[in-house]
């Protein structure tokens, strides 16, 4: 769930502006298959002149989803692009998606839309259900700077017959390997209190540093690791860095009080020794345990639901922090906050970043806070990643923050130096 919310916008802005300088989208871009789907001939006309303009030369229109349908089912080379309008009399843009889920439509899909956002964003949803590819949605009358960002994330992709080249996952082997050649790597993020604005901790992310693929994300090895009982070595060895790291900042004299946070997935809670493990780790270093949280994200319901209870109630007993992961999403939910002894609720990013312009999300990000005050949690919301963001959430009354508008993750001796100049800027 965590991942599933799209590209980042305001970091394909980034890219968009490059983009601006130049004025000249990549070569994989401009030779896109687009197709266009909107009742609207005005609408039809005017972004296929903006793409045209763009460079893109292979534009073709269709007045609703069947015409849309058709144009896919008859072409020897499919549209690698499609943008499409939700509300069209005929075949509606929901319907048309579900069909061409079913055809496993290979290409990517903006959405354009004049529609009610709470509409939009379940539509979004239904996208991302259907496993197509979403890029983004873009409100009516569009413009030229927001279509850039959203074509961005296709500059990495090179489309070949048609199809962009899907996630590599690391394999079951590459992973077992991988842990004895010492190929995991870890990343830090701060975490930076609002009010002081202070970095008062991290959190560890892990990184596989392939011989040839180089730097890859979580999201190419953490599921794999999961299905083929790798994960808890994965997590032992993800911890033992992060707390070295802990240990090696304090001895050169950085921030003695600083946090760590290490991510646990719901398959390590049936390990009944993982408690153990930790507090052997955290004590041969010098930790405390307080200063340590372990990040729970419930991605899938708990298999043994005893077991892992047993383990969440053990850790926080040897003096863990524990928080509740990607709260708003999947089974992160009201019942576990019951259950679990947590000790910070972390808000999904779904409900921080753009939420200011967003009434849902913002309604549910300030109860969020409200719940967690209440059961005198700390609050954190992740995917800060602009002014706005930081301000919403401060006002909302958060006392963390995690996000792009501080920094990405980045390698620990990045990290210190990055720390200590966030903090001498902060001063005057
Ligand atoms: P997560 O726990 O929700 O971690 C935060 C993710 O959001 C990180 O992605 C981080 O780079 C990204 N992020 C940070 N700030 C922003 C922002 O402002 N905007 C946006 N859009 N994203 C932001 P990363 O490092 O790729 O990790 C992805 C996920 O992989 C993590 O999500 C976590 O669920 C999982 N993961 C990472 N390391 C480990 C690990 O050691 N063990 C386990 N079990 N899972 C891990
Ligand atoms: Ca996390
Ligand atoms: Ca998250």
């Amino acid at each position: 769930m965590p991942e599933a919310h799209g590209p980042s916008i305001h970091a394909n802005y980034d890219r968009a502006k490059e983009f601006d300088m130049a004025k000249q989208l990549p070569n994989v871009i401009r030779s896109l298959r687009v197709l266009l789907v909107d009742d609207d001939e005005f609408v039809l006309e005017f972004v296929a002149d903006m793409l045209h303009a763009l460079g893109i030369e292979n534009v073709q229109r269709a007045s609703d989803g069947k015409e849309a349908l058709a144009a896919i089912q008859h072409k020897s080379a499919p549209p690698q692009l499609l943008i499409c309008d939700l509300n069209m009399p005929g075949m509606d843009g929901i319907e048309f998606l579900r069909h061409l889920a079913e055809r496993g439509f290979e290409g990517a899909v903006i959405l354009s839309s004049g529609e009610d956002k709470r509409v939009v964003k379940t539509v979004e949803s239904l996208v991302q259900a259907h496993q197509l590819r979403f890029l983004d949605t873009l409100k009516k009358p569009i413009e030229e700077a927001a279509l850039v960002a959203a074509l961005m994330p296709l500059a990495g992709a090179a489309p070949a017959g048609g199809k962009f080249a899907p996630i590599q996952m690391l394999s079951p082997g590459e992973i077992r390997t991988g842990l004895d050649e010492g190929y995991l790597d870890v990343f830090f993020q701060p975490k930076v209190a609002v009010k002081e604005r202070r970095v008062v901790g991290a959190e560890c992310l892990a990184r596989w540093r392939h011989p040839e693929r180089g730097l890859l994300s979580p999201v190419t090895f953490i599921a794999v690791a999961e299905q083929h009982g790798l994960i808890d070595e994965l997590t032992v060895a993800v911890f033992r860095k992060a707390i070295g790291y802990l240990g090696e900042w304090a001895r050169q004299g950085h921030a003695l009080k600083l946090a760590m946070a290490v991510n646990i997935s719901m398959n390590n809670l049936d390990q009944l020794d993982l408690p153990e493990i930790f507090d052997d780790i955290v004590r041969q270093a010098g930790v405390e345990p307080g200063r340590v949280t372990l990040e729970i994200t419930e991605s899938r319901l708990m298999n043994d639901l005893a077991k892992s209870l047993e383990i969440i109630a053990r850790l926080r007993l040897k003096g863990f922090g524990l928080s509740i992961d990607d709260f708003g999403t999947g089974y992160s939910s009201m019942e576990k906050l019951k259950q679990l002894p947590f000790t910070e609720l972390k808000i999904d990013r779904a409900f921080v970043f753009g939420a200011a312009r967003d009434d849902a999300a913002r309604a549910i990000l300030e109860s969020s806070v409200r719940l967690g005050q209440t059961l005198n949690m700390k609050i954190v919301a992740e995917g800060v990643e602009t002014q706005e963001d930081w301000d919403l959430v401060a006002k909302a009354g958060c006392d963390e923050v995690q996000g792009f508008f501080a920094t990405r993750p980045m390698p620990a001796d990045e990290f210190v130096r990055w720390k200590d100049m966030w903090e001498s800027r902060q001063i005057r």
